[in-house]
Parts: C-alpha cells; sequence; structure tokens
C-alpha cells in the first residue's frame, strides 16, 4: 500500500490516504509534545517505538473482542487502519489520582480510585481540552445517546483487559485516554495506544514509564517507553514487515 497525500498531520501522528478510501496510512512521527502543544520535541525513536508499541496493543484488544481501527503494520513507523469518521471526544478513565483531576478537583495524588472513574473531553487543543459531560456531547452532536454509552463501556473493557495485562507484567495502568470514531455505522477504537497517551507506574517503586517524563523533565522518556514494551513483550526488533 502506498502513501498519498498527507490527510491530516497532529502533534505526534501524520494520517496519509491511500488508493483504498477505506484505509489510512497512520505515520507516528518522533514528535512529542505535551501541554497541549506548548512544550514539542524530537525523541529520537519515538515513532518506531509507539508505531510497535501501538500494533501490539490494539492486535491484543481486537483478539479479546474489541472492534479497532487497525489493520497491520506497514513498516517501523507506519501501520494501515480504518479510516473513521472521528468523534472529537477524549475517553479518560483512572484508576489512580493524578495529573488533571488532582489539580482540577484537590484530590490527594495517588489515591486509589475504586471503582476506577471517567472523564470525557472535547477534543480542542485552543480552548485545552476543557471537560465536557454526556449531555453536551448529545446536545452539540458530537455523538449519539447509544455511541456514549458504547465508548464509555469499551473504555472500561479496554481498562479491565490492559490493568491485567500491565499486573501481569509489574506495573499499573494509572489513567490512559481513548478516541473512537465511526466505520460503517459502527463504533470502532481509532487512534492509539501508547506511552505517550496512558499512565504506567512500576508496581513495586511506582517510577513513572510514561509521557510524565516528558511533562516533568525527568529524562529516560523513550528508555521507559522501551521498558515498558519489552515487559509487555512487544518485539521491538521485528524484522519481518510485510
Ligand atoms: P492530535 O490531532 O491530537 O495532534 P495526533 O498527532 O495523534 O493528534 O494526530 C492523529 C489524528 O488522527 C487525531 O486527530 C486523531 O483523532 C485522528 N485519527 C486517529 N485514528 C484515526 C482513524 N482511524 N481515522 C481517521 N482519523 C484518525
Ligand atoms: N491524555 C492524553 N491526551 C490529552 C489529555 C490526556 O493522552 O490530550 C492522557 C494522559 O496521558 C493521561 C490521561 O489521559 O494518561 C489523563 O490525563 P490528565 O487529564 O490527567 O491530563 P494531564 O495531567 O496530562 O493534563
Amino acid at each position: 500500500m502506498e502513501r498519498g497525500v498527507e490527510l491530516y498531520s497532529g502533534k505526534a501522528k501524520s494520517m496519509h490516504l491511500t488508493e483504498d478510501p477505506g484505509r489510512l496510512i497512520m505515520e507516528f512521527r518522533d514528535d512529542t509534545s505535551a501541554f497541549d502543544g506548548e512544550k514539542i520535541e524530537q525523541l529520537d525513536r519515538k515513532g518506531m517505538v509507539n508505531n510497535l508499541f501501538n500494533a501490539f496493543i490494539m492486535t491484543k484488544l481486537e483478539n479479546a473482542g474489541v472492534n479497532t481501527h487497525f489493520d497491520k503494520l506497514l513498516s517501523r513507523t507506519e501501520s494501515i487502519v480504518r479510516n473513521l469518521d472521528m468523534i472529537p471526544v477524549e475517553c479518560v478513565v483512572r484508576n489512580i489520582a493524578t495529573g488533571s483531576l488532582c489539580k482540577r478537583l484537590g484530590i490527594e495524588d495517588g489515591l486509589n480510585l475504586e471503582p476506577p472513574t471517567f472523564e470525557f473531553f472535547l477534543k480542542d487543543d485552543a480552548r485545552h481540552d476543557p471537560m465536557i459531560n454526556d449531555y453536551h456531547i448529545e446536545s452539540f452532536g458530537w455523538a449519539t445517546r447509544d455511541e456514549v454509552a458504547l465508548m464509555k463501556r469499551n473504555t472500561f473493557q479496554v481498562n479491565e483487559i490492559l490493568g491485567a495485562m500491565f499486573a501481569d507484567a509489574g506495573m499499573i495502568l494509572v489513567d490512559f485516554k481513548l478516541e473512537f470514531g465511526r466505520y460503517d455505522g459502527n463504533l470502532v477504537l481509532g487512534d492509539e495506544f501508547t506511552p505517550d497517551g496512558c499512565r504506567v507506574w512500576d508496581t513495586e517503586t511506582r517510577k513513572k514509564l510514561d509521557k510524565d517524563r516528558f511533562r516533568h523533565g525527568l529524562g529516560g522518556v523513550i528508555e521507559a517507553y522501551e521498558e515498558v514494551a519489552l515487559r509487555l513483550g512487544v518485539d521491538l526488533e521485528i524484522a519481518a514487515i510485510q
């Protein structure tokens, strides 16, 4: 499959059209951003690590019954995905309180959340991705009531599947963000699942192994992503990409 016109270039990925209108090439770049694009740097190997990481996770989710946009790896930094009509909403599940939740509500950092909590945010960097609720999504026509219910159900399902996987590998899946879209009228998990969009701590030491290392200038960002990948069993040396 050949790359056609670039459809969209975001902060970390570029989406390219292909000869098949139902398929896009998703290219993971080395660009890394935080604080709604205010802090941007290039991190060597990040595009490759995140592409292979995402392919691994999406395949696990698909095998566990989640409908995802992932088709197959195209190269070390590119994957073929289904071309979705994206819903401009971020779905966040939190197992432990940290990040914006603590700032917003004064919750103690590190508090265990039982049950896990859920938040919707509007994908709008200019407005700093404000938190929204189910009624906003329906009233403003971003998604239907059924889609809202499905986004929540699927996000919690992903939390169950991946939470167990990370726990088995000695890590805590603290929180993460998902994006969904539509394909042939069905709700499909899109975008990515990588350490750029989740928080992962070592179970014993609580060492941060995700993008917080970049956000807070802790160093060793890609080394941490690679450690998470290796612990989960992602093959970063993959040679055979057809
Ligand atoms: P951002 O737009 O937040 O800067 P990225 O750099 O990750 O983010 O850009 C990827 C863009 O592609 C996002 O806007 C995302 O919603 C969109 N996208 C992800 N998966 C698909 C898909 N399967 N079909 C169409 N668009 C997608
Ligand atoms: N997240 C993301 N993209 C965003 C906002 C959040 O991937 O635009 C992820 C983030 O990596 C974390 C979770 O969603 O895993 C919750 O993030 P939070 O609301 O705490 O935001 P932050 O503290 O990063 O501003």
